[in-house]
């Protein structure tokens, strides 16, 4: 009974949150796109344009589904690439799948992912229409334990491809270790947040994991504010 009040409380308090922020929250359907469409053609002026040319989401699907380059390959039922739309305004960079995510092989599927979800929505956002969401490492380190660094260094470089190809508007790093990576800063959350980072050339706010928000309510007031500096950020560039 207790538990339930308290997801009650949870629910109003997120809906107060977002409101006080003047966005929208409304209760969209989930929905999971067909990861199908073309890429437009986009010219690049660097040596690697070529590479990027000949590159695709599913080819870097492919290569991640049969990849064997770490030790999280022995455990995996699915791979899981990232799914969403593939000119998107918004990147979204988790950390990797989690049980959930590795037996549908996609992620953000549990219950963060839903919270996740409910973020975007709140500043125009979502998988379905206008943003893609990956990870760092695309297969379940065991037991949900944070992915190891040379198993990072052997993942990230899909993650790269897959970024050079996209081109998003922008991109938003939820949790210690996608920020760390994506903008080179060792520091926490806490002391990362609240400013804009550029990845090659792509701006970048870091915010909590949604799992983190979930354990420890008294983050969401941050992550409401750096939602609000991201959708800034958006309206000025798009
Ligand atoms: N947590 C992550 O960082 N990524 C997922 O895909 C799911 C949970």
């Amino acid at each position: 009974m207790r538990k339930v009040i308290n997801d009650l409380w949870n629910i109003v308090e997120d809906y107060r949150q977002l409101k006080s922020h003047g966005y929208r929250c409304d209760n969209r359907e989930y929905y999971i796109p067909e990861k199908t469409a073309n890429v437009p053609d986009q010219s690049m002026d660097n040596e690697s344009a070529s590479d990027v040319k000949s590159d695709s989401f599913e080819k870097i699907a492919k290569e991640i589904s049969e990849c064997k380059n770490c030790r999280l390959c022995n455990d995996r039922k699915n791979s899981v690439p990232g799914t969403g739309v593939l000119n998107p305004l918004v990147m979204v960079i988790g950390e990797g799948p989690g049980a959930e995510e590795d037996s549908q092989g996609l992620p953000f599927v549990g219950a963060a992912g839903q919270y996740l979800d409910k973020w975007l929505n709140a500043i125009s956002l979502d998988r379905a229409t206008n943003c893609f969401i990956g990870n760092i490492v695309k297969c379940r380190p065991p037991g949900n334990r944070d992915p190891q660094f040379d198993e990072i260094e052997q993942c990230v470089v899909f993650l790269k491809r897959q970024i050079a190809l996209l081109k998003p508007k922008a991109i938003l790093t939820v949790g210690r270790i996608a920020s760390a990576i994506i903008t080179s800063q060792e520091n926490g959350i806490g002391k990362l947040r609240g400013r804009i980072y550029n990845y090659e050339g792509i701006p970048v706010v870091v915010t909590y994991h949604p799992s983190a928000v979930l354990r420890d309510r008294s983050y969401r007031a941050a992550v409401w504010d750096d939602l609000k500096i991201l959708r800034k950020k958006l309206d000025e560039i798009t």
